[in-house]
């Protein structure tokens, strides 16, 4: 029998009546003769509210009481939805993490999956299971302990299950009905992509396109998953949403593919270090070490041996990425005069594999922002993107005259 896998995000289970609109499609998916593995977000807002708890009982959280606290979100919709599958004569159970196992690796706050055992879980379908219904998010450690696989990571939960079973595709049902050039909630004339590019996607998603976390696009290029995107609020049909897949199997693209943005992003500069050898790896090595993801890097021409070096982070991460620079600098292995941060910032980025063959892009990208009067503060490239640092407060402005210049609005 064939196995499909069915995410449901958090707006898609954000009430009761949601979970038994989710289960009356899962249902639908039973009737043709799947068994369905259906993966649950938590309900909307409630990871959010879990990372608050957090942050105010801890700042400097140990990360595996984070995931302890914020996997258990997911728990009660997966409880939930086996319950209203149950109800509607649906053979169903629910599974934690833990129980199928999902074996991960111990980094706690962002694991990744090892393993994913499929005994358990065909036992259950022998035996005349129809769903199983697995809490996303979460994993198990090899040292026992609860994991969960970063913000959004329900999408690559489902994309490893269904490599897992050799699933005939994974759904991906969200709050709008596909992929789009842009997010749709900030620039209206975002449009509707019938495919993407497994590799645009996966830049999109690393810039900051939430619809799908960026681990999840990567194992389903790997794995040569079939996977769609799709609204769970409208009436679907086989061929609705977007399907993520081979560049070959896309007739027609634009240059630029898309446009993505990262809101909460800081900008963070050592003023006056020392220009040799080492001193970035001291800075940098104390900074991973810290566990801060270190994004743009640049580093300024040196004058007298001297030198400022600036490097963009997460928002939330500022306090971790001072204090890791501050004991660097106390245990004498950086000196610099001056440490600015400016949190105001957001990261604007266009993104499309046409960019390999035409040359121009940027020069056009930078036209754009600077007839908007939008001043670019770090730029870096890639082979398939151009990211900008700007202030926050232009971010929607430069978006939509990105989506503009590039003629998005226009299928190919
Ligand atoms: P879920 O809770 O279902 O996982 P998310 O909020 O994580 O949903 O992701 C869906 C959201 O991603 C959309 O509501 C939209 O605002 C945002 N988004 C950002 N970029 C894009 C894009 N290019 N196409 C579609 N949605 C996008
Ligand atoms: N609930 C988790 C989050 O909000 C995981 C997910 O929804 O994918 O990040
Ligand atoms: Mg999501």
């Amino acid at each position: 029998m064939s196995v499909l896998v069915m995410k449901f995000g958090g707006t898609s289970v954000a009430t009761l009546d949601r979970i038994h609109r989710a289960a009356k499609r899962v249902a639908v998916e039973v009737a043709k003769g799947h068994e369905v593995i259906v993966i649950v977000s938590a309900m909307a807002g409630k990871t959010n509210e879990l990372v608050g708890w957090v942050n105010e009982t801890s700042p400097m959280y140990d990360a595996r009481e984070y995931d302890a606290v914020t996997s258990s979100g997911e728990n009660v919709t997966a409880g939930l939805m086996a319950l209203r599958l149950q109800e509607m004569d649906v053979p169903a159970r629910s599974w934690q993490g833990w129980q199928v196992p999902v074996q991960t690796t111990s980094a706690h706050g962002a694991a990744r999956i090892l393993d994913i055992p499929p005994e358990n879980i065909r036992a259950k379908f022998a035996e005349g299971m129809k769903v199983a219904v697995i809490a996303g998010f979460q994993g198990v450690s090899p040292e026992g302990r609860i994991t969960t696989l970063g913000r959004g990571g329900s999408d690559t939960t489902a994309v490893a299950f269904a490599a897992a079973f050799e699933a005939e595709r994974c759904d991906i049902y969200t709050d709008v009905d596909g992929i789009y050039t842009t997010d749709p909630r900030i620039c209206e004339k975002a449009r509707k992509l019938d495919r993407i590019a497994f590799e645009e996607m996966l830049e999109l998603a690393s810039l900051g396109a939430k619809v799908l976390q960026t681990r999840s696009v990567e194992l389903a290029m790997r794995y040569k998953v079939k996977l769609r995107v799709l609204s769970s609020f409208e009436e679907q049909s086989d061929e609705a949403g977007t399907l993520v897949c081979d560049e070959e199997e896309i007739m027609e693209s634009n240059v630029v593919a898309g446009v993505a943005y990262s809101r909460d992003e800081a900008k963070m500069t050592l003023i006056s270090v020392a220009d040799r050898p080492g001193i970035a790896s001291a800075i940098f090595g104390a900074l991973a070490d810290a566990g801060v993801n270190v994004d743009m890097i640049v580093q300024n021409i040196s004058e007298e041996g001297r030198t400022d070096m600036t490097f963009s982070c997460p928002n939330d991460q500022v306090m971790r990425a001072e204090k890791a620079v501050e004991a660097a600098r106390e245990r004498g292995d950086i000196r610099f005069n001056d440490l600015v941060t400016d949190t105001g910032v957001a990261k604007v980025s266009v993104v499309g594999i046409g960019m390999r063959s035409h040359t121009g892009v940027a020069a056009d990208m930078f036209k754009a922002l600077s007839a908007e009067g939008v001043n670019i503060k770090v730029i870096t490239t890639s082979e398939i993107k151009i990211s900008v640092l700007i202030d926050r407060k232009y971010m929607e402005l430069a978006v939509q005259a990105l989506h503009d210049a590039f003629g998005l609005d226009k299928a190919a």
